[in-house]
């Protein structure tokens, strides 16, 4: 066993990523040591990089919350897994237990929970630790590379897709189509929605369509809001991918009256909320953070059953800063997928 790994690290908050020989980590109570073999790149994780939050992360830490791996070694009471097993990272890295929001099923809102690639390590390295009483499985059989924009992607848009309440039948709007969008579209036309996509970029309108859209919105065309309300009528909820503010408005405006719209893109700001048009066409707005455990196996589910596939590119742990660059400006096919043995 060696004793350092290749990671790539965050050692300054808005500065590159340094890939660099740091310690393997030693795995605690209830931890086990994971050789990584694949971690997806989540927008969260530039997000973290460049500090974008109220809550920092503090540096030096190493992003990645989307990795699988197999386990090499486990520590004192871990549990459930065997060396030898497939075993994930998930941006929910542990919780309390033990907490009213943990007891009540809803430990992804436990106040003391840890986040990998954000206050604990995470997966852009040749290593990981996990806890495995949260850690997701992989089952055996499942594609190891393609399976990783599930941990996040996946399970955050089903979960962000399931709060809005729609049911069968109905139009749902999924607005950004990157890593998060691609598998929303996938996710809501498997749990029987009529899906609209918006999106910014042409090339983009037969993915939409392959993915499972029956409408494609091109929000340069023209308002989108006013496009949704005479295409279908208004959408019954609208899930928010998109990594930029002003898309937040235009999916409120894209709701039929009593519609949902679910939060779950991350850019840092704030939008304006008219009072008089939430209370009077009956609005709801919620936010909607990664998913539970129990999330977590159905959205793995859906995927290892084929119902779902993901988009993804193979990339070097040595050109996430390029990776991050693509990212920023929203022209990256699906996930990029860090593959440690290239
Ligand atoms: P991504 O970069 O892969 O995709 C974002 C997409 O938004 C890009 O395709 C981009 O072209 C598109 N976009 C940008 N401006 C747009 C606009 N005005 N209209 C329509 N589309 C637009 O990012 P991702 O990994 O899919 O993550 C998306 C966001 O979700 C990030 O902010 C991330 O932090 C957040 N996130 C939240 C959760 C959660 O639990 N709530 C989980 C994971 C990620
Ligand atoms: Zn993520
Ligand atoms: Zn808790």
């Amino acid at each position: 066993m060696p004793e350092t790994m290749k990671a790539a690290v965050v050692r300054q908050l808005g500065a590159p990523l340094v890939v660099e020989e740091v310690p393997i980590p030693v795995p605690g109570p209830f931890e086990a040591l994971v050789e990584v073999d694949y971690s997806g790149v989540c927008h969260t994780d530039l997000h973290a990089a460049r500090g974008d939050w109220p809550v920092k992360p503090v540096p030096p830490f190493i992003p990645g919350h989307e990795g699988s791996g197999r386990v090499v070694e486990l520590g004192p009471s871990a549990a459930g897994v065997r060396v030898g097993d497939r075993i994930g990272n998930a941006w929910l890295a542990t919780a309390c237990g033990v907490c009213r929001d943990c007891l009540g099923g809803w430990e992804s809102l436990c106040t003391r929970q840890q986040n990998s690639g954000y206050s604990v390590d995470g997966s852009f390295a040749e290593y990981m630790v996990v806890d495995t009483r949260y850690a997701p499985r992989i089952p055996e059989g499942a594609d190891a590379a393609g399976i990783t924009a599930v941990l996040c992607a996946g399970v955050t848009v089903y979960k962000g897709l399931k709060v809005t309440g729609a049911r069968p039948g109905d139009w749902v709007v999924v607005s950004g189509i990157g890593g998060l969008g691609h598998m929303a579209i996938q996710y809501a036309a498997a749990m029987g929605f009529r899906v609209i996509a918006v999106t910014g970029t042409e090339a983009k309108r037969q993915r939409a369509l392959d993915y499972g859209a029956e409408l494609v919105v091109n929000y340069r065309d023209g308002d989108p809001g006013e496009a949704v309300q005479d295409l279908v009528g208004g959408a019954q909820a609208a899930l928010v991918t998109a990594v930029s503010e002003k898309t937040f408005p235009q999916a409120l405006s894209m709701l039929r009256r009593g519609g949902t719209v679910s939060l779950v893109g991350l850019p840092p700001g704030d939008f304006p909320l008219s009072i008089f048009d939430t209370v009077l066409r009956g609005l709801t707005v919620r936010g909607s953070i990664v998913g539970t455990r129990l999330d977590m196996l159905e959205a793995v589910d859906f995927f290892s059953r084929g119902v779902v596939s993901t988009t993804f590119e193979r990339q070097p742990m040595d050109a996430i800063n390029d990776i991050f660059t693509r990212m920023a400006t929203g022209v990256i096919d699906g996930r990029v997928v860090l593959d440690m043995s290239l």
